[in-house]
């Protein structure tokens, strides 16, 4: 077999300050294959950010890092900090959650896209302008010589992050980082960014690690899954397998808590509890006050569960595998069973009819009225004690602005109507 591109050995890392020391990794074995993407999934706190960016030499010096990361052969614990920096950029590209705090806001874009490459020697001066060019190009951004010359704020969210991508991605790099690449991002452009992202990693063949809370990302994007509970691997698999028979009670929970259109679901289950803070593991399984089947089991809070084979090509750390069939049963709905009769509707509790909210745009001096801006034009909707509203769309629909005039927030112009009981 091929030495994977990616290989983590009893990786550590513990964070020490004035108190007491804070293990937030606490001992990962982990590959990854050239040209395989790598989903990381867990809650905040799980070790999965501090995992790439101990990958990346990018921790704080309270860090202490134990074990053995080796990117291309070249081992990185301990490395001195002109080799990370060399090969940051040239053999590894890193995709930040906020691309804005990515950016540098004085320079002009294309100049940043192609700032590593100089750096590292790839491309000479004279052609950083044109393979800018091309590079924005590439990732989809219009009319890429005019914008090569705009800032950071002069690009939208979606835009910025499509910049970043191709930032990290013009070096050529073996291993794409990509920590959160969406979150910040409505649904419509984060579904652009993930299709541009596997679109570039097809181009290049470059090995991604996409690291993420939201399985909904994974299942659209990566080959196979890795789930990190508490500072350590708790589950492992191909991602068809573990969307179809997970074998960790956790993996099953976060699954449930995933909204589906092909189930008759009308609340969304979370698992119960809180993850543990890392300076306050739980004794045996770290997951056991949250588990619906180890939390009354002695052998589950005193012994630790070991990583071992679950299914045709996953392992799990969990005592009790063979029993989580129980968890995968549909929960009931609210009320009883989902044909229950519904209780009559209530009077509306908030009526807005034909909503308006219009702001004047005003130029020179005297501030004359020179135009309008529909921000919303003629919304009219009804919520009923009890109910849920989703309000949806993407930036600058209006969304926001409706709910600032429903709590007042707005000035309301003489046309609109708005009622509240
Ligand atoms: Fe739940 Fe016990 Fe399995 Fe941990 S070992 S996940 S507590 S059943």
């Amino acid at each position: 077999m091929a030495e994977p591109l990616l290989s983590i050995r009893g990786l550590e890392v513990t964070f020490r300050g004035t108190g007491r020391p804070v293990p937030a990794v606490r001992g990962i074995d982990l590959d990854v294959a050239a040209d395989e993407v790598l989903g990381i999934v867990g809650e905040s706190g799980s070790g999965k950010s501090v995992t790439s960016l101990a990958m990346t030499g990018l921790l704080p010096s309270t860090a202490v890092v134990g074990g053995s990361i080796r990117i291309g052969g070249v081992e990185v614990t301990g490395a001195d900090p002109e080799v990370l920096r060399q090969m940051r950029g040239r053999d590894v590209g890193m995709i930040f959650q906020d691309p804005t705090t990515s950016l540098n806001p004085v320079l002009p874009i294309g100049r940043q896209v192609t700032e590593g490459q100089v750096a590292h020697g790839l491309l000479r001066p004279a052609e950083a302008s044109g393979r800018a060019v091309e590079l924005l190009a590439e990732v989809d951004i219009p009319d890429p010589a005019g914008r090569a010359l705009q800032f950071p704020h002069q690009f939208s969210g979606g835009m910025r992050q499509r910049a970043v991508i191709a930032m990290a991605m013009a070096g050529r790099p073996r291993l794409i980082i990509a920590d959160e690449p969406t979150t910040a991002l409505d649904v419509t452009v984060q579904a652009q960014v993930l299709t541009l992202l596997r679109r570039r990693q097809a181009a290049t063949g470059a090995a991604v690690i996409l690291i993420t809370h939201d399985l909904g990302v994974i299942a659209e994007t990566a080959h196979r899954v890795v789930v990190m509970y508490a500072g350590k691997i708790v589950e492992a698999a191909p991602v068809a397998e573990i969307f179809a028979r997970p074998r960790h009670p956790y993996t099953v929970g976060l699954l449930k808590s995933l909204p589906r259109l092909d189930q008759d679901t009308r609340r969304l289950v979370s698992i119960q509890g809180q993850p543990p803070t890392p300076g306050a593991i739980p004794s045996g399984c770290a997951f056991h006050p949250r588990c619906p089947i180890g939390a009354a089991r002695e052998r589950c809070r005193s012994e630790e569960p070991r990583l071992r084979a679950a299914g045709p090509e996953g392992i799990a750390a969990c005592h009790f595998t063979d029993e989580i069939e129980g968890l995968l049963a549909p929960p009931p709905e609210a009320g009883g069973s989902a044909s229950a009769p519904r209780a009559a509707p209530a009077e509306p509790l908030l009526v807005v009819d034909s909503l308006k909210v219009h702001f004047p745009i005003r130029r020179g001096l005297l501030r004359r009225q020179t135009g309008l801006v529909r921000a919303v034009d003629g919304v009219s909707l009804e919520v009923r004690a009890g109910e849920t509203l989703g309000l949806v769309g993407e930036s600058g629909c209006g969304k926001t602005t409706t709910g600032r005039a429903i709590m007042g927030l707005i000035e309301q112009r003489r046309r609109h109507r708005l009622r509240r009981l």
